[in-house]
């Protein structure tokens, strides 16, 4: 029997300071609906506007049933595809029809794709600091909640925070992110060696290069961070210069994870077939949701590719939710970025001062125990918005200022 679409809705709220945008997908069946994450913190405003203006009227009519159709239809309908705003408008609806048919299934999503893998998802977190003490800081209250898996960053990526110029760029050089590659790689190396003195085998970390290094400078540090057994260098040279992975990987044997600016199979497949990474990031909602995002994985798994899905802050709880469902069914699971929700803690309170908003709007979302995420075994994605709630935190509409980042001369490189 079909399930009609009735109504497509865009949620806007913003409980940690940071845009979300979650849709609604309403059905011809009372109380049935499904909830997807569309998030794209810095367009908000335009990502809702596709929804509500063209892929509505698209979709309202149709069976939601027929998710593979759909999808191929909204990427299909304004004939030039893809790109960040539309994957992010299809992904979000596609997100919440996985979300009805495992209602529909009265089923956890990952029970659709044959079950778990594992009881729970491993994760790591992300630790930072302006200087080493700091960093320890936030490592040492980490770990005490029995995480054993950290991303470690010192100052920033790439070691720059929003600033005015400094001295050494060019008079009249505007405000910006300004980075020392020199000083970064130094810098990183350091923290290393005492993060290796401080905790040696305890505890295992990661570190991303956010793309801020040239790919030479890139080669070279991949080499020197080898005898520190990380769990994976991310990101070590932007998205459009993947060639020079293949001399990264003649020369250093430091795994690397890229793909979190995944936006069509062309920036995957060769990556993959070629062994070039070993572990995939794909931010779901930026590559067009959950569709794409398993075929990706089924894809990964041949080639003995492993996935990481992003898992940053700019994230709703149902946006992170897909990720460990994906995760629970994949056998070619790596580890998952997590910066969701976790249970009542005076310390993790510490660490996220706004967490009880987070979990006030959105009810079920998932929490982590210790190193891991556990479902909660409610049907689809078992998250839910509290509406009311959610509007109690508007969203920020102004410009964001973060991208931009600068060489010492003041010049933008990508952020
Ligand atoms: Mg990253």
């Amino acid at each position: 029997m079909p399930v009609i679409i009735q109504n497509v809705r865009t949620i806007s709220t913003a409980p940690e300071g940071i845009n979300l945008t979650i849709v609604r997908v309403e059905t011809d069946i009372p109380g049935l609906y499904g909830l997807g994450c569309a998030t794209f913190a810095y367009r908000h405003l335009t990502v809702e506007h596709l929804i509500d203006t063209y892929l509505k009227p698209l979709v309202v009519g149709r069976d939601a049933s027929d998710i593979e159709q759909l999808w191929q239809l909204m990427h299909q309908n304004a004939y030039w595809r893809s790109g960040p705003i539309q994957n992010s408008a299809i992904g979000g609806i596609d997100m919440a029809l996985w979300d009805i048919k495992g209602k529909i299934a009265s089923m956890p999503v990952y029970q659709l794709w044959g079950g778990k893998h594992r009881e729970a998802v491993a994760v790591y977190r992300h630790a930072n600091g302006a200087d080493f003490e700091e960093l320890r800081d936030s490592i040492d209250r980490i770990a005490s909640t029995g995480v054993t898996h950290l991303r470690v960053q010192l100052g920033g990526y790439g070691g720059g925070s929003y600033r005015e110029a400094p001295k050494a760029a060019p008079q009249g050089s505007p405000r910006g992110i300004y980075l020392d590659a020199a000083a970064y790689m130094r810098d990183t190396l350091k923290m290393f060696k005492r993060l290796r003195t401080l905790y040696g085998d305890r505890l295992r970390f990661c570190h991303d290069v956010h793309e801020r290094l040239t790919p030479s400078d890139a080669i070279v540090f991949a080499k020197e961070l080898e005898v520190f057994n990380l769990l994976f260098l991310e990101d070590p040279v932007p998205l459009e210069q993947q060639e020079w992975l293949r001399r990264i990987r003649a020369t250093a044997t430091t795994p690397i994870a890229l793909g979190e600016l995944f936006i069509t199979t062309n920036d995957w497949r060769e990556l993959i077939s070629e062994r070039l990474i070993d572990y995939a990031r794909a931010h779901i909602s930026q590559i067009g949701g959950i569709t794409p995002a398993r075929k990706l994985q089924l894809f990964a798994e041949h080639y003995g590719v492993r996935t990481a899905w992003h898992g940053p802050g700019d994230m709703s709880p149902i946006g992170h939710a897909a990720n460990i469902h994906l995760d629970l069914a994949s056998s070619n699971f790596g580890i998952q970025e997590w910066s969701g929700t976790e249970p009542p803690n005076a310390v993790i309170q510490a660490i996220r001062a706004q967490r009880g908003a987070l979990l006030e709007v959105f009810p079920g979302a998932l929490e982590c125990r210790e190193d891991y995420v556990y479902p909660n075994e409610k049907p689809g994605w078992g998250v839910d918005i509290d509406e009311e709630r959610a509007a109690r935190y508007p969203c920020d509409d102004s410009v964001t200022l973060w991208t931009q980042t600068r060489g010492v001369d003041g010049s933008l490189q990508v952020p």
